[in-house]
């Protein structure tokens, strides 16, 4: 298709914006031209961050002579003809503005020829001028030579960044274009030395070691998944867990290889880490979207970074999936996965389990459970009629301790224990002034406690609560509730709930304690009539559930 000017109704709908904004933005336009005309060897030479000099080489089908011109006019493209072209996109340019643009802001040469041309055609074009134009020698493709950037307009000028910063900036851009590309040969100069080449060997392994070196794409895992074959699929490297970088600069998502900034694909991809990456930091790897063209939209932002998705939950879940499935292949991820992990409660649901915290009824009543067993000495196991339920033994029983112990310390029911051996208790330098209080030592007394003094810094222990009787020595249980006192507790809260953590913990069974199925049905009874069931006192879960439903599409029984 030759180049034609675009008519107004199509102009009209192209996203509008400035596209020529940095020396990077420049080498994205020329690139993706030369990836366009067919190129299989693109060379990308800057000098001073591409300020004073940038030049993309390509060997494409070259533009036409009579053409050269026109290339260089707003709107002239040989990309779209029609409306209806809009609507699929299938190369990475179509707005036809970029050459015309960049020759507004710099001094612009190309030199192109085709192969049924027998000669180039050179023009210079500066300040949207043309200068000259005129018949040369060249080889078949197109090079075109960008000097002095900005350098008529002052106001962008100031914009520009340090030339390192630029450089860093193209180097990035031209990265993204090898991982995008592995079958094309990229070559990156700056300041006369080469900065990257790749093989154009069409592998997506060695073109990320020529990115990101040899160690990283050593260790990257395979991601492929077709959704529909010619509608949705995903490929691409992917870093294991233990690979990860405090940005996301190691991370590319190309949507039909055109790299794109949309910030919601970004967070599906790392949704697949979600609980196997430490927070806050991202993971390295490639991902390439496969799409029907007339499913995205790429016309919505000047530089077309940014895409819009017709079915966009489908292809996030796609891309989440995709990734999940290649680190569970390497053994990454924990069997147990809730589908659905990833959306906005993906960090809470980290290894699938459902928390009590995001129980249907929050922090109402369970329903009825069954013990089946204990797990590990630790964990115990109940059928529910929603799913499998997973409790901590001993934070379960915590919760039990504690409840009974706040209701029977707000009745003012609480029940003491005498001691046959009445226990003499030292007082520490810090214990004996929170004890002086008369107030304190009435507080002790509701709690359960039956005590005297015992010389000036001692007291005799004669009754301890009866619901923490053997628990721990009388001294010991005296003495937490003594520490439950100061108000500098680190449980933190009321004096009730600081005294009830304390002493539930001292007396609830431990990891590790052997529980029989009638002492593990017990505790769950004793739960279920608990009045707030979702943490313990101290605010770890208390039990976590393993959905009815999630067990069944694990197992394809849906
Ligand atoms: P667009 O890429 O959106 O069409 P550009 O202004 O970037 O607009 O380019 C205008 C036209 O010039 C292109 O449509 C293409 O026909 C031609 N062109 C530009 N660069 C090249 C190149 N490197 N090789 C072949 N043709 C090119
Ligand atoms: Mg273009």
């Amino acid at each position: 298709m030759g180049i034609r000017i675009l008519p107004p109704e199509v102009v009209a709908r192209i996203a509008a914006g400035e596209v020529v904004t940095s020396p990077a933005a420049v080498v994205k336009e020329l690139v993706e031209n030369a990836l366009d005309a067919g190129a299989t060897r693109v060379e990308i030479e800057i000098r001073r961050g591409g300020i004073d000099f940038i030049r993309v080489k390509d060997d494409g089908v070259g533009i036409s002579a009579a053409e050269v011109r026109l290339a260089f006019q707003r709107h002239a493209t040989s990309k779209l003809s029609g409306l209806a072209d809009l609507g699929r996109i299938v190369t990475l340019g179509f707005r036809g503005e970029a050459l015309a643009a960049i020759a507004q802001a710099a001094d612009v040469t190309l030199i192109s020829r085709t192969r049924s041309d027998p000669a180039g055609r050179y023009i210079r074009v500066a300040g949207g001028n043309v200068l000259e134009e005129g018949s040369r020698p060249a080889a078949p493709g197109t090079v075109v030579t960008v000097r002095n950037l900005f350098a008529h307009l002052p106001a962008r000028r100031r914009f520009l960044r340090d030339p390192r910063v630029e450089a860093a900036e193209v180097g990035q851009v031209v990265g993204r274009f090898a991982l995008a590309y592995p079958e094309i040969e990229f070559k990156f100069l700056s300041e006369g030395r080469v900065r990257l080449q790749t093989a154009g060997d069409g592998q997506l392994r060695s073109a990320a070691a020529e990115v990101w070196g040899d160690s990283v794409a050593r260790q990257l895992i395979e991601v492929g998944r077709v959704v529909e074959p010619g509608r949705l699929a995903v490929a691409g490297l992917v870093g294991p867990p233990t690979l990860h970088r405090p940005t996301r600069n190691e991370l590319a998502i190309f949507v039909n290889r055109r790299w794109v900034q949309n910030r919601r694909l970004y967070a599906a991809l790392e949704a697949a880490y979600v609980g196997i990456i430490p927070a806050g930091r991202h993971p390295v790897g490639v991902i390439n979207l496969l799409l029907d063209p007339a499913e995205v939209d790429v016309n919505v932002h000047p530089a077309k970074a940014e895409v819009r998705f017709v079915y966009e939950s489908e292809v996030l879940t796609a891309v989440r999936q995709a990734v999940r499935d290649a680190l569970k292949a390497q053994g990454y991820v924990p069997d147990l996965e809730l589908a659905g992990v990833g959306g906005r409660d993906g960090a809470q649901l980290a290894f699938g389990l459902e928390s009590a915290r995001a129980h249907p009824e929050g922090s109402g009543r369970l329903p009825r459970l069954r013990a089946i067993g204990q797990f590990e000495g630790k964990f115990i196991l109940a059928e529910g009629p929603d799913g499998l339920y997973v409790f901590d033994q001993h934070v379960v029983h915590e919760r039990v301790l504690y409840d009974a112990f706040r209701r029977a310390l707000a009745a003012g029911q609480v029940e003491t224990q005498g001691l046959l051996d009445p226990a003499p208790v030292e007082l520490t330098p810090q214990e004996t002034p929170l004890l002086a209080e008369a107030s304190a030592r009435a507080r002790l007394k509701a709690a359960g406690f039956a005590f005297e003094a015992f010389g000036p810094d001692a007291v005799l222990v004669r009754g301890v609560p009866a619901l923490f009787a053997g628990a721990a020595d009388p001294a010991t249980l005296f003495k937490e509730a003594v520490a439950a006192l100061s108000a500098e507790d680190a449980a933190g809260g009321s004096w009730e709930h600081r005294l009830a953590a304390r002493l539930a913990c001292r007396r609830a069974v431990k990891a590790g304690d052997p529980l029989t199925e009638r002492d593990m049905q017990d505790l769950i009874d004793r739960l279920e009539s608990a009045e707030l069931v979702s943490t313990c006192p101290h605010g770890r879960h208390i039990f976590r559930r393993l959905p009815s439903q999630y067990l069944a599409s694990a197992f394809g029984r849906t």
